[in-house]
């Protein structure tokens, strides 16, 4: 603990010298977020080619949900690749188990796994999925969606900062707007608005739609846009709206899986059934994995070779998959995702009284955003950097994003303990302190 708390210069000789020759051969395009260059990692804690120990509250970004570098994962994966590590179509007893369990731990509805590599190639194919089902071109995504930036995915965003300057992208997208509360997009406030945002839906569609409507995709949690969770009970509403209109619902947990919000996935809360769910990041943990799970009728309109994908479901991804269902069952770490949850949510709200400029505490599990405001609830971009920045000099690798670059991600592996949750919040408030200074 104590060599966390050291302060540090960011970045140190080692990453500036790393940095530099970066700077000549990779392009500035992927979002940088600390000039820090990673060297190793284990459970929580990343250290830095200079030596330096942070703790680690970004897992990668959602991705390293049962702790760098675990010795169970390591060992199964180093295992698998020493007997057989690529195997495109033909199929394997790792892949055949690793869908499984996926198909077990999901809701009855959903029997089949279709495995891929990225986020964004599974929310593309669920897409094609439901194209190829009903005929329809029309989609209905969400303000503030992220969906990953392949063409198809990045035409369904309603992230405008995804699309900027890309063009036109694939026709057919009609967008609404997402419950984000803090700021509502009708400035109504919940739950006097008694969800006004669920009943506008059908003035939208009858406004925009060319009757060619085919199917909704919606983040349970929006995470690009800022970790913005709708209010409870919105999702199974908007299930009941999606079927009762015989759309096709698609569910894209590629961030929200994998016991991110302390269940397996989040529809689980509210027992939401969507007709096709993406998933992504945590599934593999430690390697590339992503699989679109759905109902058999709709694979069944794909038929034989209609979908694929080089690493798609390769041996040694499945074996990481494998893993990360028994770490976390082993570990109980969903429920431990929801104790050191709740002490963490605790301790930020705590941090919210203390300073105006924290504006908004939301999350569930261990999936937290923190919106930054200047003294009229502005977004405040350039001082939530600031922090950031401060955090790191004392040891917290955080992330951040949001619409407007003013939420800080509090998204630690599930492995977090109460005392590095104590540690991240002592450290935060040393670094909001020190900025406002
Ligand atoms: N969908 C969601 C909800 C995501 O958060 C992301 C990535 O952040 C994606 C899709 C795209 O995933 P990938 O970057 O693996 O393509």
């Amino acid at each position: 603990m104590t060599s966390i708390l050291k302060k540090r210069e960011i970045p140190g000789p080692e990453s500036k010298r790393l940095l530099e020759k970066a700077a000549l051969i990779e392009p500035p395009c992927s979002a940088d977020q600390l000039p820090i260059v990673w060297e190793h990692a284990e459970g929580s804690r990343v250290w830095d080619v200079d030596g330096n120990e942070y703790l680690d509250i970004t897992s990668g970004v959602l991705v390293t949900n049962v702790g760098h570098c675990h010795p169970r994962m390591v060992s199964q994966i180093q295992e698998q690749i020493s007997r057989l590590d690529n195997s495109y179509s033909f199929r394997t007893e790792q892949r055949i188990n690793a869908a499984e369990l996926i198909v077990d731990a999901t809701p009855d509805n959903l029997t089949q796994v279709f495995m891929l590599t990225t986020g964004a190639e599974a929310t593309e194919t669920a897409l094609r999925v439901a194209r190829l089902y009903n005929g329809k071109q029309e989609v209905l995504s969400f303000q503030g969606a992220f969906h990953g930036k392949t063409y198809g995915a990045m035409s369904v965003a309603g992230n405008i900062s995804t699309k900027k300057g890309f063009g036109c992208g694939v026709p057919g997208t009609i967008t609404a707007p997402y419950p984000y509360c803090y700021r509502c997009f009708y400035d109504k406030i919940y739950p006097d608005c008694d969800l006004y945002c669920l009943k506008i839906l059908d003035r939208i569609i009858e406004a925009e739609s060319r009757d060619d409507l085919g199917c909704v995709i919606i983040e349970p949690y929006q995470g690009a846009a800022g970790f913005i969770f709708p209010p409870e009970g919105y999702l199974k509403k908007l299930e009941t709206w999606v079927r009762d209109r015989d759309l096709i619902f698609i569910v894209d947990e590629v961030q929200a899986s994998f016991g991110r919000t302390g269940k397996m996935f989040m529809i689980e809360w509210e027992d939401v059934r969507p007709h096709l769910l993406a998933l992504g990041k945590g599934m593999g943990s430690s390697l590339p994995a992503s699989a679109v799970v759905g109902e058999e009728k709709l694979f069944k309109a794909v038929g034989t070779s209609g979908l694929s994908s080089t690493w798609g479901g390769n041996p040694v991804s499945s074996s990481a998959v494998i893993a990360v269902f028994e770490i976390i069952e082993q570990e109980r770490l969903l429920e431990n995702c929801i104790k050191v949850g709740i002490h963490l949510i605790t301790g930020l709200n705590d941090l919210k009284e203390k300073y105006g400029v924290l504006g908004d505490v939301r999350g569930k599990g261990l999936v937290i955003g923190l919106e930054f405001v200047d003294t009229e609830n502005n977004p405040a971009p350039k001082l939530t950097n600031q922090i950031v920045y401060a955090a790191a000099e004392r040891g917290l690798m955080l992330g951040k994003l949001g619409l407007y670059g003013n939420v800080i991600r509090v998204a630690p592996p599930l492995v977090f303990t109460e005392e590095e949750a104590d540690l991240c919040i002592e450290i935060l408030d040393m670094a909001i302190n020190s900025v406002l200074e």
